[in-house]
């Protein structure tokens, strides 16, 4: 049922309208807007003003701040996160920040030249994970950028964004260590969630298919098998070769489920479900929270979801 839903969650699945490709032309807006004094400014309250590039690293740094810091994510809940371009707007933004956080391992591909532009300092979240190479298309042998998406990676991001506030803030230290600590707790239960519930399944349905190859740090980390319909989010998605390959696993592994994400169009993914017999799961999230009022506001909202959605869906018999 929540195929009918997807892909009208947000509106508008890819933002690539308001892009901008040329160096002058950032710098002619950034002139414009500071001679029109529209430019953002820093918060007058005298907290120091944090920008992230994804809306799921601005909520983990949000409660590592409390009040303390202000976070601010470039890309917006629902955005398409891998094919972005960032606008005039938001070169503004990272320029006047105090610190920049990224993720890193490619994930920004237009993050690189972004943050060359700002004199802001910046640090990458992942430093520290161990990157699993991706295993199919043009970015074969890079890096897999999801490292979010499992808990245990996750709460490297986490002791990195302390560190980096207690560089940045030390007179805030002890808040942002108490609450690393609190939100580290919250972490680890939901892997403890997630790894028994899969031990209890019958072991040919400990297998994870999925629309983007996201889950790859998860599934390591879970012990699940995975297999996925394209490697990254890009513009060759859900071609008759990726379909013809992830409908010869789900045959092989009698997989139950099969799921698609929600920033991405599932069409190939019901195409796998109708040749095989498997259900098409629940909506998963993994480039972007939802909006306030939507399934996943935060980020432990999105890894409790997915981890309910997958356990749910493994759980059922073909
Ligand atoms: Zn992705």
């Amino acid at each position: 049922m929540a195929a009918t839903a997807r892909g009208t969650v947000f509106g508008v699945a890819k933002s690539r309208s308001a892009g901008i490709r040329n160096t002058s032309l950032v710098a002619a807006a950034f002139l414009l807007l500071s001679a029109c004094g529209t430019g953002f400014s820093q918060p007058d309250d005298g907290r120091k003003q944090v920008v992230t590039t994804f809306t799921v690293i601005a909520d983990m740094a949000r409660n590592v701040a409390g009040d303390a810091i202000a976070v601010e994510s470039i890309t917006k809940p629902g955005t398409e996160i891998h094919e972005y371009e960032p606008t005039p707007s938001d070169m503004l933004r990272a320029a006047k920040a105090d610190l920049v956080l990224d993720n890193g391992l490619g994930l920004e591909r237009w993050f690189d030249k972004f943050v060359q532009r700002s004199e802001a300092e910046h640090v990458t979240l992942t430093s520290g994970i161990e990157a699993i190479p991706i295993q199919g298309g043009e970015y074969r042998g890079k890096a897999n950028p999801h490292a979010w998406m499992s808990p245990r990676t996750a709460a490297v991001y986490v002791t990195n964004i302390r560190d980096a506030f207690i560089r940045l803030d030390p007179a805030h230290a002890e808040t942002f260590r108490a609450n690393a600590d609190a939100y580290l707790g919250r972490l680890d239960e939901i892997d403890r969630y997630l790894r028994e519930e899969l031990a209890a399944l019958p072991g040919e349905h400990r297998a994870l298919v999925t629309c983007e190859g996201a889950f790859s740090y998860l599934a390591r980390d879970a012990g699940l098998r995975e297999a996925y319909l394209w490697p990254v989010n890009s513009d060759s998605e859900g071609t008759p070769q990726q379909i013809k390959a992830t409908t010869e696993f789900v045959r092989e592994n009698g997989v139950p489920t099969v799921f698609c994400e929600s920033t991405v169009n599932d069409k190939a993914q019901q195409q796998v479900a109708r040749e095989t017999g498997a259900r098409l799961g629940d909506v998963l999230y993994v480039d972007s929270l939802s909006g306030p009022d939507g399934p996943v506001p935060t980020y432990l909202d999105l890894l409790r979801h997915d981890a309910e959605t997958i356990v749910a869906g493994l759980r059922g018999a073909r």
